[in-house]
């Protein structure tokens, strides 16, 4: 063991606590990392890589980042998913024995991160943690930025959980490393890749010190160790208020709408299959929301449509109002410009991060609420009647910070400028006896240039020597003698102070620092003061998000001419004239989305098999009716002409292997075990979509495993079924099962040519069109006639 100097002794001391986290070490106006941090942070933050004498034989590595610009570089390193442990010095120096004590003071991780770039204002940035417990799984999900805190038991099913992941997309797992490295194991169940963080189970003081006996009961076992796992974990991370992570939000995976992570990516929820990208998503259509806020809380709907029918009928009738008065939307959304993330601000306030700008922004905000309330309370609908009613304008917050804080003030807090003339007495004395020593020096070039008959004199100001009286070298013989004495010498001139200019400049900088103290004061007197009004403020944000996502679905439903569904707790899913939303969103102008029916009944047949060619339409058909489906559970209109949709608790959609848009992930092998887990979960009120269903194996056996699983469905479960196939020869199964229909999508030929009609009709396709497809791609006339010909003979042969 090498021996180090004192200070490195301390950073291994230190660095002991954090092996997984950058260490940050604070050395004068630099944050310094050494050894392996050093090499690493280098090489990401391409930064200059340097060495110190640290009493080993070698040099030790190192670099670092000036203090005032660390958040960014901490930010870039979190961002690529590691985690930075700030360490402080606690002692003054000039006070210090020895080595000057330095602790831990925050330890920034991807999913603890106040205010990530990567996450934006639009998305939440989650945390999971994930505990096991007798009665299965349990889930915490926290979004420190904006203190929610979501729990949820989830039974011993996996799928369940990887479901739930799925929805969270956390950026950080938090849980026992067994248990993590199982979940690792099972492959890319949800889509971003999580930070892993292993840890223990918290105790039970830490949550009950955090949350209220009423919120801790309703929670299982299985929750309450995940949930006081997280508030550990954020305890040890963060080591400071957790002030606005204060209710937790516990639900049953039941009550929401169950889509597996291929359901989701397959409809295109939040973004697109291949590009990953939001545009060309559903959500990218529906999203009219104007605040940060709103757009988080539209998003969580989307993921999390309802199955109750009293909670989609509520936001149905509030989307109605909405959508059919112009003038109110637009008023609605006019007010809504003006309000800022404050669900956000008000998580910054708790944690102690807000500056003076953050709560002007809170204070605009809250100007808006009486008119938004107005607007709400006008609107013909019971939610939005209830949101005006619990709607606390917050007058007296408003009043502090108007009161209090200045226009315009700065982004730091630590240079004054911040609080409002006229609010305190003290400060504007300060104030003025600054603003006097001022003008008196802003007099002082006219008085001394008259003095002195020096016309080029003037008087300055620099960070490093103060104020200054500056003449010419020509001049200096000119000053009278005693009064003017050397500052500083420049090439060609001299800087000089006099004895009531040093007084001044005394007075100036005394109550300058004074001022500064003082405003850093006041501001934090007053955001602990708004630290109080936390519940109040995040009841508010909660109903603002809530009332823009609905006045969001309103906008979409108007201006896409969509209708009202009836929602029934019966069977019978009907669609006229349905549209698949986004498709018709982006065709090029001139092409015309050609609408069809979806009528799947217990009297009419509760299957429909679909054939047809390749490009016919009919992955899109059998997508827009589970779109249109899913939109009425989030209470939104629908693309269609009259609908009416059945409760459904699960949407299943399963893509033969050879289909798969995402390419190149799925093989047979998965889609078997996608099909596995359909089978046995979906149930009467499910609606299942199977797409080109056994493609990745042999044309016998493809054929034979699509039948074995449409009677599975058929005679044993009785969902709602939509299945397209290539095989036409499957079209005989209307003769044997009952509620199944055929469908195909029309074609018409005509001299040689074949055009799309994209409309659904009765009846089977006859031909898949393969070779005429192939004609189309420009395959040599030899090798169509020869594919015709030996099809034909093979028909021949068959019949
Ligand atoms: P299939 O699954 O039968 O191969 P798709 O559903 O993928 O066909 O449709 C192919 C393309 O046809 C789609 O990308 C879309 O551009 C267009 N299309 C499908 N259905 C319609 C429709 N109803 N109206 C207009 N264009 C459509
Ligand atoms: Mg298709």
């Amino acid at each position: 063991m090498p021996k180090f100097t004192p200070m490195i002794e301390q950073y291994l001391a230190v660095k002991q606590d954090v092996p997984d986290a950058l260490l940050f070490f604070r050395l004068g106006d630099f944050y310094e990392m050494f050894f392996d941090d050093a090499l690493l942070a280098s090489r990401e933050l391409e930064i200059t890589l340097t060495g110190r004498e640290g009493g080993a034989e070698e040099r030790i590595p190192m670099c670092g980042v000036p203090h005032h610009s660390a958040e960014n570089y901490i930010h870039r390193l979190i961002d690529k998913g590691y985690k930075v442990a700030v360490c402080e010095q606690v002692e003054n120096p000039a006070e210090a024995k020895g080595v000057v004590r330095r602790e831990i003071v925050r330890i920034v991780t991807p999913g603890t991160v106040m205010d990530s770039k990567a996450a934006g204002d639009k998305a939440n940035n989650y945390a999971v943690c994930l505990a096991a417990g007798q009665a299965g799984y349990g889930l915490a999900a926290c979004d420190l930025s904006t203190g929610e805190l979501y729990a949820a038991p989830l039974g011993n099913s996996l799928e369940t959980l990887l479901d739930e992941l799925n929805v969270y997309q956390p950026s950080e797992l938090i849980g026992e490393k067994a248990l993590l490295e199982r979940l690792g194991g099972m492959g890319a169940g949800w889509a971003k890749r999580p930070v892993l963080s292993y840890r223990e189970r918290g105790d039970d003081e830490l949550l009950r010190r955090q949350f209220s006996a009423d919120e801790l009961d309703e929670l299982t076992a299985e929750c309450s160790l995940a949930v006081s796992t997280m508030i550990a974990y954020l305890a040890e991370t963060q080591k400071r208020s957790l002030e606005h992570v204060r209710q937790i939000r516990v639900y049953e995976p039941g009550q929401f709408m169950t889509m597996d992570a291929f359901t989701r990516r397959n409809l295109e929820l939040a973004e697109t299959a291949r590009e990953r990208s939001k545009h060309g998503s559903l959500l990218w259509l529906i999203d009219k929301t104007v605040t940060s806020l709103g757009a988080r809380r539209l998003r969580r709907w989307l993921e999390k449509p309802l199955v109750n029918r009293e909670k989609i009928e509520l936001r149905l009738e509030a989307v109605q109002a909405l959508c059919l008065d112009l003038i109110a939307r637009e008023d609605v959304r006019g007010i809504l410009k003006e309000v800022y993330d404050i669900e956000r601000l008000t998580a910054r306030i708790a944690y102690g991060s807000a500056n003076a700008r953050d709560l002007l922004a809170l204070g605009q905000s809250l100007k808006q609420i009486p008119a938004l309330k107005g607007a709400c309370r006008s609107l013909d609908s019971a939610l939005f009647a209830q949101i005006a009613e619990r709607m606390d304008e917050c007058a007296d917050v408003l009043e502090w910070i108007s009161s209090a804080i200045a226009d315009d003030p700065p982004v730091s807090v630590r240079d004054g400028g911040m609080i409002r003339p006229g609010f305190h007495e003290h400060l504007d004395r300060l104030r003025e006896a600054g603003a006097s020593g001022k003008r008196w020096i802003a007099e002082l070039e006219k008085q001394e240039r008259e003095l002195t008959g020096i016309r080029s004199l003037k008087v300055g100001f620099n960070k490093v020597f103060g104020y200054y009286i500056e003449v010419t070298r020509a001049n200096t013989g000119s000053l009278p003698e005693g009064r003017y004495e050397r500052k500083q010498t420049l090439a060609n001139a001299e800087r000089y102070v006099t004895p009531e200019l040093k007084e001044k400049e005394a007075l100036i900088l005394e109550a300058e620092e004074k001022m500064v103290g003082l405003e850093y004061e006041l501001f934090a007197e007053l955001r602990e003061r708004l630290a109080g009004q936390i519940p109040r403020l995040q009841e508010l944000a909660e109903l603002v998000a809530d009332a823009d996502a609905l006045q969001s679905l309103a906008s979409v439903s108007a201006e896409r001419r969509y209708c009202r569904p009836i929602i029934t707790d019966g069977y019978d899913l009907e669609i006229v004239d349905g549209r698949h939303p986004v498709i018709e969103a982006v065709l090029p102008a001139g092409e015309a989305f050609v609408a069809n029916d979806v009528r799947l009944t217990d009297g009419e047949g509760r299957m429909l098999l679909i054939t047809g060619p390749n490009m016919a339409g009919k992955s899109t058909y059998m997508r827009q009716a589970a779109i249109i489906c899913l939109l009425a559970h989030i209470g939104c209109f629908v693309p269609a002409d009259r609908a009416t949709i059945p409760l459904i608790d699960r949407i299943f959609t399963r893509i033969g292997a050879a289909d798969d848009l995402v390419g190149g992930q799925s093989t047979f092998m998965v889609e078997m075990r996608d099909i596995q887990t359909m089978t046995a979960q979906a149930t009467k009120r499910s609606l299942v979509i199977i797409d080109e269903l056994g493609r990745g194996t042999s044309t016998e056996e493809g054929m034979a495993i699509a039948q074995a699983v449409i009677e599975h469905l058929h005679h044993h479960i009785g969902c709602k079924t939509l299945v397209s196939t290539h095989y036409h020869e499957l079209a005989h199964l209307e003769e044997s099962l009952v509620h199944l229909r055929n469908g195909c999508m029309a074609v018409k030929e005509s001299g040689g040519d074949v055009i799309f009609l994209r409309k659904l009709i009765a009846g089977a396709a006859g031909t898949s069109y393969g070779i005429h497809c192939a004609r189309i791609a420009g395959l040599p006339e030899s090798v169509i006639a020869r594919a015709y010909e030996l099809l034909s003979a093979a028909e021949e042969r068959a019949a």
